[in-house]
């Protein structure tokens, strides 16, 4: 059993994500960050890549005080679960993701020395032998109670996990700007299939600040 798992992103209308310098490039506006932070605020748990980490640093918490009394009132924690998908232990111990519910999930490959250190700023998960194994991460998560989990990239991982068969939905903000850049970062990167491409059914399209909501649904091959 796995969670109901979610990608949510942001990417220019040529599909980058980031600009070939790979730091972080504000695309969405106002009311999509909104939308974001209330995502966030209805997942059990928020993932990133590690490569998400040390490009932005991202603190993973819901900004709105509103949402966050919401979640108190419901009985959970403050914030969901941040989850970094870190088979090295690569995270500096001074990034803003690490704190109280915060996973490291690493693999067995990881220096024990690094796990030392971060295990006193975060929970340690190990699976997986070189990498992160996902599929048995997201069977960890789903025992310990955590049912909807919002992805926020970056590309590789979304690749990963796409390929592995473990998302059920695509949401896309798609904003008014192109990036362009041969090698900056898209929504979907790692090696990408030559064939027998992943299908999306579209769930729905909706106008939004200067661009556009897309949400797709992964289709499952018979
Ligand atoms: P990423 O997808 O965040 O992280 C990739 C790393 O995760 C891998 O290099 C790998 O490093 C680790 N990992 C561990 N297990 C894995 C597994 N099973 N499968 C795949 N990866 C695994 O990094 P990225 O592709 O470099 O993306 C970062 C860029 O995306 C930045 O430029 C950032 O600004 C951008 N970004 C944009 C948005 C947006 O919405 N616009 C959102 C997020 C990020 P190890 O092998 O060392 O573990």
């Amino acid at each position: 059993m796995r969670p109901y798992v979610f990608i949510n992103s942001a990417m220019s209308a040529d599909g980058k994500i980031s600009s070939s310098l790979r730091r972080q490039v504000r695309i969405s506006g106002a009311e999509d960050l909104r939308r974001v932070d209330r995502l966030r605020a209805e997942s059990d748990a928020v993932m990133v890549g590690v490569g998400t980490v040390l490009a932005d640093d991202p603190k993973l918490r819901v900004k709105s005080e509103i949402l966050r009394a919401w979640r108190l009132e419901s009985g959970k924690p403050e914030n969901p679960w941040r989850i970094v998908v870190d088979s090295k232990a690569r995270t500096p111990c001074s990034a803003k993701v690490l704190g109280d519910v915060c996973i490291l999930a690493v693999s067995r490959a990881a220096n024990p020395e690094r796990l030392d250190m971060l295990s006193e700023k975060c929970e340690v998960l190990v699976c997986g032998e070189e990498q992160v194994d996902l599929r048995a991460l997201f069977e960890m998560l789903y025992a310990r109670g955590i049912r909807k989990v919002m992805v926020e990239g970056g590309g590789t991982l979304n690749w990963s996990l796409i390929e592995h068969g473990l998302v059920d939905e695509i949401c896309v903000f798609v904003g008014g700007l192109v990036i362009g850049g041969g090698d900056a970062p898209t929504l979907v990167d790692g090696a990408g299939f030559r064939d027998e491409f992943q299908k999306l059914e579209l769930i729905s399209v909706e106008p939004m600040d200067d661009g556009v909501l897309l949400k797709w649904r992964v289709l499952r091959s018979a």
